[in-house]
């Protein structure tokens, strides 16, 4: 890096820039004057610019606390948050218009911040949890808060037992918490504690009336904070929790910020193990207690399942999924992690050594059942669902009454003669329920979907009326590889054929099943729908298979088309 004709090119703008020396840094230090105040930036020198050139803002204890800047205690400096570090494509070709640029950006933020107090408070509010992390030097293991409610309440509080896995953080919980009512992930997290858990409580605070720049002002801070609390919460916190000799306490705070409810926490320990005091609730009482501010994550599905681009209106709806082979094993995830609250499982085979590379489950699961092998892995991946799984098989479902009870039924058992059956069933005895057919074609060709809404135009036949006669066909026109041409192997005689498809082509099946299903519950397909995906021809010609006109016509991966066919009797009746 030429910083020569970087200091020269700023100069030239009319900076007042020096090259300095910060300890045994390099630096350059630009001098400017923002509202009535004289600023100093600091560059620390780079070898190369692989992010926007930071400045950092010197002595910043000289200032009111500002918005966007965090203390860097070392070196008496403050890192200034001008943009998210990689969110910008940074001109690393053409440096001094980078640096010019960026001390812009540094300059134009720093004096919204020292010009306009009542929006800095804002911001600081905003972005208070960015700060109070900050006052930990040492990374803190997060804090995973199970509360419902942001009210005061006494918390048990489990310290972390391991260094990885969801064990690894801090687990809290209300003291009456009704583990029974829970999912089953609750259950399997807490269980799995084994220490005798600290003792907490929930302070919801109405204000804040300073921001903590060191641990050393926690003590004042948290003081002038208890003053705060309304009355109510107040006289709990005195009456039931701050009588209470302990070793070690748990304070969790929530305030209403600009973007939303933010938690955060500290931590007090009697710097004497096994000496049991009462919270210290006067100055000269903190010098016995070390204080950390920690970080709360809360384990919450408002916040959770629409930050991992999930739904959290699927938390009612419950699916019925017949079929938990390699397809509908990635369909229940896929389900699963939009958001779903309900889903029942159908199968009745166990996993064997041949799913190994072909099915959502290990080979771990050996001899389980596929329903209940999905059931546990699922729910301790994805916390908001329950799994209920059913030894049986598509054709013992046909129960108008339980088949009305979802709001919506995939197959996705490759079987045409059983499926067509089953939609025979559900026609004649005026099932409401809206049924998803999925299936995979052999060799990579690709898959189908056909969404069956009733009192809706388009019905499974629909994708079965046979286009030479224009009559009830045996095999879907949907499909891509010719019908009648053997499309099974057989590695080891009879009763192991099996239909060659990878692993990627039964995921991709499911990815356009969970899709169409998805965007049915969310009320975004009304009509009844197909979707294919279109894969190389390629594997299919190496085994002399011959391919459909549908197959070398068809240009619409992926895209929801309707699933009418003018010619279906049913449709026409
Ligand atoms: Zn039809």
């Amino acid at each position: 890096m030429n910083y020569q004709s970087i200091i020269q090119h700023l100069q030239s703008c009319g900076y007042s820039v020096s090259a300095a020396e910060l300890l045994t840094l390099d630096t350059i230090e630009v001098d400017v004057t923002i509202g009535g105040y004289n600023v100093e930036l600091i560059h620390i020198k780079v070898k190369e610019l692989t992010s926007m050139p930071a400045f950092y803002l010197k002595d910043p204890q000289q200032f009111p606390k500002l918005a966007h800047t965090l203390p860097f205690n070392d070196y008496n400096l403050a890192s200034i948050c001008v943009n998210v570090t990689d969110s910008v494509s940074v001109n690393y070709e053409v440096p001094t218009l980078a640096f010019e640029d960026s001390l812009k950006k540094h300059i134009e933020l720093l004096t919204k911040c020292l010009t306009d107090p009542v929006e800095n408070k804002k911001e600081l509010l905003r972005e208070f949890l960015a700060s109070w992390y900050s006052l930990n030097n040492t990374k803190f293991n997060d804090v995973l808060c199970l509360v419902d409610s942001p009210e005061f309440c006494k918390l048990k509080v489990y310290a972390t037992e391991g260094k990885y896995g969801l064990k690894s953080s801090v687990l809290v919980h209300p003291e009456n918490y009704d583990l029974a009512t829970k999912e089953p992930f609750f259950k399997i997290q807490v269980a799995q504690r084994k220490k005798s858990p600290d003792l907490g409580c929930i302070l919801p605070l109405p204000d804040l009336s300073s921001i903590p720049w060191n641990v050393s002002d926690l003590p004042v801070w948290f003081l002038e904070h208890i003053e705060l609390l309304d009355s109510d919460t107040k006289h709990h916190f005195l009456t039931t929790f701050a009588q209470i000799r302990k070793n070690i306490f748990w304070i969790i705070f929530n305030i209403d910020t600009p973007s939303g409810k933010s938690w955060f926490g500290l931590k007090f320990q009697h710097k004497k193990n096994k000496v049991n005091k009462t919270l210290p609730l006067r100055l000269e009482s903190f010098a016995e207690w070390n204080i950390e501010a920690c970080s709360i994550k809360l384990f919450d599905k408002s916040s959770l399942i629409p930050r991992g681009g999930a739904f959290t209106d699927l938390q009612k709806k419950k699916v019925l999924l017949v079929g938990c082979g390699s397809v509908g094993g990635y369909i229940a995830d896929q389900l699963a992690s939009c958001g779903l609250g309900g889903l029942t499982l159908v199968d009745s085979d166990t996993i064997s050594i041949e799913n190994t590379y072909r099915h959502y489950l290990s080979i771990d699961y050996l001899n389980w059942e596929k329903t209940t092998g999905l059931q546990v892995k699922i729910a301790t991946k994805y916390p908001w669902i329950n799994i209920k799984p059913v030894k049986g098989c598509l054709l013992n479902l046909r129960e108008v009454s339980i088949l009305n009870s979802f709001d919506l039924v995939i197959i996705a058992i490759g079987s045409p003669t059983k499926e067509r059956i089953f939609h025979d069933y559900c026609i004649k005895n005026n099932v409401e329920t809206a049924v998803i057919n999925a299936w995979t074609e052999g060799y990579g060709v690709g898959g189908h979907v056909a969404l069956d809404i009733p009192e809706q135009k388009g019905c499974l036949r629909c994708a079965y009326v046979d286009n030479k006669n224009l009559c009830r066909g045996l095999v879907s026109n949907l499909n891509f590889l010719k019908p009648n041409q053997d499309l099974t192997k057989n590695l080891s005689g009879c009763g192991n054929a099996f239909l060659p498809y990878s692993n990627l082509s039964a995921i991709q099946t499911a990815s356009i099943a969970t899709d169409l299903a998805l965007k049915f519950l969310k009320g975004k397909v009304k009509d009844s729908s197909k979707v294919s995906w279109k894969g190389s021809d390629q594997d299919a010609l190496n085994e002399n298979l011959e391919l459909t006109d549908r197959y070398y016509a068809f240009s619409k991966s992926l895209l929801i088309t309707p699933l009418l066919n003018p010619e279906c009797d049913i449709c026409n009746e």
